[in-house]
């Protein structure tokens, strides 16, 4: 029944997996992990990253940086404010202080902050990160580098200003470097012996990535579509709003429907937080991001050409169709293969 899901998966994962994700926090020091991710979009993008004091802040836990081009030339602030405190909202986001624009021929470059609640370091412990907070920092940046990137005349359409299904398309891609040996090997070295990351803990993080993945698929699709049954068919025509719920999620039902219970109700994406028939967007930007990194696998992680292609893409904000940016980009329309690989699904 769907209430034994959580303990039998948690069972399952015990005797398959045996990953103890407490063992791999000494391999991610906060410093190490922004380090890495520094040199990460340093090779890829050729991006500078200087720290600065000359920038006022609004608490003495934020960094702030000078982000430099290739060239050497400004392309935009960027604040990091890494750990709680009292009033603090939860969780992990980037937001634009000031966004990018040009009036007057003159190019206004963007002010970008990246938002997180890592664990504070102690006298003797450095912050220490779990796998999912580092790829949490990787995501978030992907979101920041939209916004300094940006090459566009009007505010409006800068940045992360995109099509709610395309937004995000360059933060999730980020996350795909994290599972690369070549990245990890910058940066995941323990914090008191120094040893690097031990291969078999990164082949156990990429079978986490996959575990019970069909039943996660299941779950994102059957969201998606019943967010979808809701805005697609006049309320007026739905006479048993539970049994309209089951039907939308006939095809990706896996578990027994309990009568009398419903979830819509609860699923606070359905008509708010801008997603109302969105939801189906994460699994479309899964789709985009892992076909996109497939471009990249196949012609060099750290590709010039191919960074340079994605760049150009990241450049353009919303002024352009993301159907017609992807294009450019891959030289095609998406291809759903590189995600059931990525998922397991198929060889
Ligand atoms: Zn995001």
């Amino acid at each position: 029944m769907p209430w034994d899901k959580a303990y039998y998966s948690e069972k399952l994962k015990q005797k398959k997996l045996d990953l103890d994700e407490e063992k791999l926090k000494p391999y991610f020091p906060l410093e190490k992990v922004v380090d890495g991710l520094f040199k990460t979009v340093h090779k890829l993008y050729g991006l500078q990253f200087v720290r600065t004091d000359n920038i006022d802040v609004y608490h003495p836990d934020v960094q702030v940086y000078e982000v430099r081009d290739e060239d050497g030339s400004f392309l935009a602030l960027l604040y990091m404010d890494f750990f709680p405190r009292e009033g603090k909202r939860q969780g992990a986001w980037m937001t634009s202080f000031k966004t990018q624009y040009k009036k007057d021929g003159k190019d206004h470059r963007p002010h970008i902050s990246l938002v997180m609640n890592f664990t504070k370091p102690t006298d003797n412990t450095p912050s220490l990160l779990s796998f999912y907070e580092v790829t949490t920092l990787f995501h978030e940046f992907g979101h920041a580098l939209h916004g300094m990137l940006s090459d566009v005349t009007y505010p409006s359409l800068a940045g992360t200003n995109v099509y709610w299904d395309f937004v995000e398309l360059p933060s999730q891609i980020m996350e795909n470097w994290v599972y690369e040996k070549e990245v990890l090997d910058m940066f995941a070295q323990h914090y008191e012996t120094g040893e690097k990351l031990p291969v078999e803990y990164l082949e156990k993080i990429k079978q986490t990535k996959q575990f019970l993945e069909g039943m996660a698929t299941l779950r994102q699709l059957g969201f998606g579509y019943l967010d979808m049954a809701w805005h697609y068919t006049y309320p007026g025509k739905i006479n048993d709003a539970e049994a309209y719920e089951v039907q939308a999620m006939k095809k990706t039902r896996l578990l027994p429907h309990v009568p009398n219970t419903m979830m819509s109700p609860g699923f606070g994406h359905l008509f708010a937080g801008g997603y109302a028939a969105g939801y189906y967007s994460y699994k479309w930007a899964e789709l985009l991001d892992a076909h996109a990194f497939s471009i990249f696998r196949k012609n060099g992680i750290f590709d010039k050409e191919t960074a340079r292609k994605f760049r150009h893409l990241l450049e353009q904000g919303g002024t352009r169709h993301p159907m017609e940016l992807y294009k450019e980009f891959a030289g095609t329309e998406p291809d759903i293969k590189p995600l059931l690989r990525r998922a397991g699904f198929i060889q």
